[in-house]
Order: structure tokens, then sequence, then C-alpha cells
């Protein structure tokens, strides 16, 4: 820990707040505070701003390999430090260390596929219908960025933006959570050890984080903000960027159908459910929210379940053979247990779990909910916690009528056996990405995103390094 940078980082060096202000950074399965950062205030931000706007021409006009070399650097480096990363990360965020690594080997996934990315940046050129005109298309970096992300993957929310943001040559600021600041310092040691410019990366760690953006989102400098974080944020945000007209890339909300036909392998689907569910704890957008399995396996699907999930272990994600961590602080905690008690008035039957355990620490226990009322409030919120709440189905249009009913859209998962419903049933879910058989859609490969409240834009695949890209288009008559 005492190695860790702890200030913020703006054109290539490390610095305290101009007025000298620090916030706690929290251990959430003690509740201890584990050391002060930098708070950043409007001033800093104006700096790490400056800093991104000088930076930003010189950057725009290196070599494309050059910047896939740093991100190759920055990749191997990252994996070179695989454990000391994921402690870092697991004393912040809390998730068991097992899947800290896994985050850390998801995070510099990103950094590789966008190294090979930045220099596949294609153009073109075209005789336009008169048959006088030529088009020549070329791409530019959309200029300086704004990144604000989440505390739930700490590592791998920072680098599905920062790298296609390197590659395209863009320069940005990154605003990380409040209460998982130290990956994303660490990060930024890492970058500059890789080579990347001064200038080129600012992190700015604030717990004000309205007063430190709103200023850069309105004053027309930077030209692109990227927001992984809850859709009631991203309107906000959106709203703040219309003055400036700031592109905007939003990774928002879910409310994860998780659908059982009665022809689905159960196992597959309970393993799948696993995954779905207790990845992070449940803390992930891509979390399944709402169960519903089909009325004739429900009773067994829910047995199941509740037997493997009552088999996980809880505790601090430092330990060994721990799989649940906490949750990431009293509030995320208060929320799982309000929506719990709100369904069990309701009528639901808790098969495992329902109740916080005494002692320090944000835990709560991994809990199967069935028979659950589908007016029950976590229904309609994201539950973000180790919560599985089953509704049972008849017929295939209902569900589909019943998993498409939310403002939400980011992801679905459908288990069946039949080829023909998993393609039907996956192409009418309103939804950016279907799991068929699997809890799992996350990979750097594919491109990320939602629909409808759930986002704009896509993150990784071949498509995220568009999203920092503008086309010019240069006309040329020839005589
Ligand atoms: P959040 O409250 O929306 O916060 C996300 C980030 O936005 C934090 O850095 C937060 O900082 C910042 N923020 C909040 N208000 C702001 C403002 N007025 N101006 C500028 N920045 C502001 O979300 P969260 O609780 O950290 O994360 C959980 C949410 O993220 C869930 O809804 C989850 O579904 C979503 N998520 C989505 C994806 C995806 O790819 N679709 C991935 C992961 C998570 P402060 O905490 O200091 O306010």
């Amino acid at each position: 820990m005492d190695d860790v940078p702890k200030q913020l980082f703006i054109a290539g060096a490390w610095a305290d707040a101009a007025d000298g202000v620090t916030m706690p950074v929290d251990d959430p399965a003690t509740g201890e505070i584990l050391c002060q950062v930098a708070d950043a205030g409007p001033k800093d931000a104006r700096l790490a701003e400056d800093a991104a706007v000088q930076a930003q021409r010189e950057w725009a006009r290196t070599a494309p390999r050059a910047r896939s070399e740093i991100l190759r650097r920055a990749y191997e480096i990252i994996l070179s430090r695989t454990d000391e990363l994921a402690a870092l990360m697991t004393s912040e965020m809390g998730k068991p260390l097992a899947e800290a690594r896994g985050e850390v080997a998801y995070a510099a996934e990103f950094f590789r596929w966008f190294s090979e990315e930045a220099v596949r940046i294609d153009g073109g050129y075209g005789v336009l219908p008169d048959g006088r005109n030529r088009m020549v298309l070329g791409r530019r970096p959309v200029g300086p960025c704004l990144l604000i992300t989440p505390w739930n993957f700490p590592l791998a929310m920072g680098t599905r933006k920062i790298g296609p943001a390197i590659a395209a040559g863009c320069t940005m600021v990154l605003k990380p959570a409040p209460q998982t600041p130290l990956s994303s310092l660490a990060l930024a040691g890492i970058l500059k050890e890789a080579g990347l410019p001064d200038g080129v990366l600012n992190v700015v760690t604030t717990s004000r984080a309205g007063e430190v953006c709103e200023p850069l989102l309105r004053g027309g400098r930077i030209r692109k903000l990227s927001f992984t974080g809850s859709t009631q944020v991203g309107r906000l945000l959106l709203a703040q960027c219309a003055d400036a007209v700031v592109r905007t890339s939003m990774e928002l909300g879910g409310n994860a159908p998780f659908i059982v036909f009665d022809d689905a392998d159960l196992d597959v689907a309970v393993d799948g459910a696993m995954v779905a569910k207790m990845r992070n704890m449940g803390e992930a957008c891509t979390a399944a929210n709402r169960f519903f399995v089909h009325r004739t396996v429900a009773e067994e699907f829910a047995r199941r379940l509740a037997d493997r999930m009552g088999a996980l272990v809880v505790g601090p994600g430092t330990q060994d053979g721990v799989d649940v961590g906490p949750l990431i602080d009293g509030a995320g905690r208060a929320k799982v247990e309000e929506l719990v008690a709100d369904a069990v008035e309701r009528g639901a039957r808790v098969l495992v779990g329902g109740s916080t355990p005494e002692g320090p620490g944000c835990f709560y226990p991994p809990t199967v909910l069935t028979d659950v009322d589908p007016g029950s409030r976590l229904m309609a919120t994201e539950i973000f916690g180790p919560v599985a709440a089953i509704l049972t189905f008849e017929d295939e249009d209902e569900v589909v009528r019943r998993a498409n009913d939310t403002p939400w859209g980011l992801v679905g998962y459908v288990f069946t056996e039949g080829m023909d419903r998993a393609f039907r049933v996956g192409e009418r879910l309103e939804v950016g990405m279907v799991g068929l058989n699997t809890g799992l859609v996350s990979n750097p490969a594919a491109p990320f995103g939602g629909v409808k409240q759930s986002g704009l834009g896509r993150e990784g695949g071949r498509v995220g390094i568009e999203e920092f890209l503008e086309f010019q288009y240069l006309a040329v008559p020839v005589r």
C-alpha cells in the first residue's frame, strides 16, 4: 500500500490537490480506512484539462505504431504485476482475490486488443456518383476526453476507455469513483512507465464529482465524454453535454432477464446463473436481475441454485477459499436489504440467505427468493448484490414481453436446448447483448453496450475505437 500513488496525476507528474484536501479510501471488508488520497477540486480539474488540451495536437500526430507499442508494453506490465494489482483492487473494492486476478487479465486484454486496433484505423477513397468528384475519407481523434468510471470493476472500466482513447490519438482526464481510486492511480503509473507522453492521461481523484466534471463538460474544450455508471447520473451528464455539444458514450445500468425454458439443460442453466448472478458479488451491470423460469422446471432450478448459492463461502476477499466478498459500502448493502425486505413482504419465499450477518464489513449472504411478486421493487431496480429473484412463466411470447417490460436493455440470458428458440428469443429481446446458454458475455473483442436507457455506443470489439474517432471527408474534383 505504501508504494501505491495517492496523488493526482497531471501532466505526467504526481501532485497534491491545490487546496491540500485528501479523502479516505475504505476497506469494505473491515470498514477501516486504508489510506488517504488527494481530493481534487475544480482548480485541479482545470489543470488536468489544460494538460490534456496541450498534449492533444502532438499526440494526434504520433505514429499509430508508437501508440500501439505503448499499449502493448502496458499490457505486459499489468500482467507481470497481476498479484499486486489484484491485492490492491481487493483491498479497496472487496472482490475475492481470484476474481480480482481475473479482472486484471480482462483489463489488460483491452490494452492488447486496442494495441492491435491502433494500427488498423482505416480511411477511404471513392468516386462520387457524378463521376467527377473524388471522396477521400480520413479519420481523426475526437480530441480531449473526459472518462468517468464506476467502482465495480476499478481496473477494467478504466482500460476499456483508456485503451481505445490512446489507440485513436485522444488525450484524456480520468475521474475514477471515489471508493476505488487506487487502481486507476496504479494504472497511470504503469502507462507512464510504458512510455505514455506527459499530459495524454491525467487522473483526478475526487469526492466532488459534480463540481469537478460539470465545468469541463460545459467548457467547450473537452470534446468527448465516456461514462460508465448509473442511468440516473448518465442522464444528468447527457444534459450537461448538450451545451457544448460534447460527443458521448454512455454505459449505463441494466436489469437483465435470465430466462430458463423447460427444454434447458438445468446443469448448464444453474452454472450460467452462478456466473450471471454471482460474478463480482452481483455488483455488475450485466448481473442477472430477474430470473424467469418455466413453471415446470422452476422448483428444481430454484432448489439446485439455492444449494450452490448456500455453499459459497462469504468473507474478506483476501482470505483463501472465500467466494463472496463484502459489498462496496454500507449504502450498497442497505439497498439490497431493503429490496429483499420488500420482496418478502409481498410474499417471496427465502430459500437461502436473506439476512445480514453480525460484525464488521459490508457482507450480505448469497440469497435465493422464489414466488417473487412481479410488483416487487427489485424487479424494477438493479439489485447490485448476491440476490437471485425467481419468477415463473408459461410460454415464450409471455416471457419475451415481460423480459422487455423495462426501460433498460443491456443484456439478457436465454437457456434452452432448442437452436431455433435460442435465436428466435435472443433476437426478440430488446438488449445490446445476449448470452445463449452462457452467463458471461463480456469479452474485449466483442462490442459491449446496451439499448434503451442502458446506454449509447459500444466499448470493445472492432467498434470500440470508433467512439474516439471522427470522419473527415475531403472533396477533390478531378478535371
Ligand atoms: P454512479 O453513481 O452513476 O457513479 C459512476 C461514476 O459517476 C462515479 O465515478 C461517480 O462519482 C460519478 N458521478 C456521479 N455523479 C456525477 C456527476 N454529477 N458528475 C460527474 N460524475 C458523477 O454509479 P456507481 O454506483 O459508481 O456504479 C454502478 C452503476 O454503474 C450501476 O448502475 C451499473 O449498472 C453501472 N455500470 C454499467 C456498466 C456498463 O458497461 N453498462 C459497467 C459497470 C457499471 P461519485 O461516486 O463521486 O459520485
